[in-house]
């Protein structure tokens, strides 16, 4: 079966590559002339990723997968929640993520370990040319390191600490982030719903 899998972003696409890698999926990723942040408009993660979807869905004519997903931290009432990836102002690629660190850290400035708790959300959307949907969430919980630690991953990994292990994401080999971060979750919950899901592929076919 192939699937556009609608991100441009690097860090990304090597995490889906491994978590969807033990399904009989071709995986194809859009040109990176294609990215649109128009895309990410909407004021909720499932808006922007069923949006993102279907745009491509319809476009490519191709079963597509979508995410939106970013880091809502608690003593900033959920910010920056849609706006992760934009919290500096950054458009330029190149230096985009410190940007972001570097605001979070500002905005949180001494705050305490204990209010400094935050989660990374992902939802992700699948859909068809036709536009029938599956929408999945992952989430994942910890807080907001005082300074980066690691080099691994992407984006606020950095900065997220997970308690329970007293690692930043970016500490973490790459399949181990998979397995407990909130992509890899909602990456779970798809396998799960993913029979029936497919079920109403092949009925709407008939
Ligand atoms: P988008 O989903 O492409 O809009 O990007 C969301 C933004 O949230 C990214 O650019 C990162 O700043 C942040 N983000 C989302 N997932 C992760 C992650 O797994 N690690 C670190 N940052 C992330």
């Amino acid at each position: 079966m192939k699937i556009l899998i609608a991100t441009t972003n690097r860090g990304k696409q090597k995490e889906y590559a491994e978590l969807l890698a033990d399904l009989p999926w071709e995986l194809s990723f859009p040109a990176p002339e294609k990215d649109n942040p128009d895309l990410e408009n909407g004021l909720t993660f499932r808006e922007n990723a069923v949006s993102k979807a279907h745009l491509y869905a319809r476009t490519e004519k191709i079963l597509t997968l979508a995410d939106d997903s970013g880091l809502e931290v608690d003593a900033l009432n959920g910010q920056p929640g849609v706006f992760s990836a934009r919290y500096a102002g950054h458009t330029r690629k190149k230096g985009k993520d410190e940007a972001n660190n570097a605001r979070l850290l500002r905005e949180l400035g001494s705050l305490p370990r204990e209010k400094r708790g935050a989660a990374f959300r992902c939802v992700i959307c699948v859909t068809d040319p036709a536009g029938r949907l599956l929408v999945v969430e992952g989430i994942l919980r910890g807080y907001i390191n005082f300074e980066p630690r690691g080099h691994n991953g992407f984006g606020y990994d950095p900065l997220f600490i997970i308690p329970e292990i007293d690692k930043s994401l970016a500490e973490l080999p790459p399949g181990e982030k998979n397995r407990m971060s909130h992509r890899g979750r909602a990456v779970a919950e798809l396998k799960k719903k993913w029979p029936e899901f497919i079920r109403t592929l092949e009925e709407g076919k008939q």
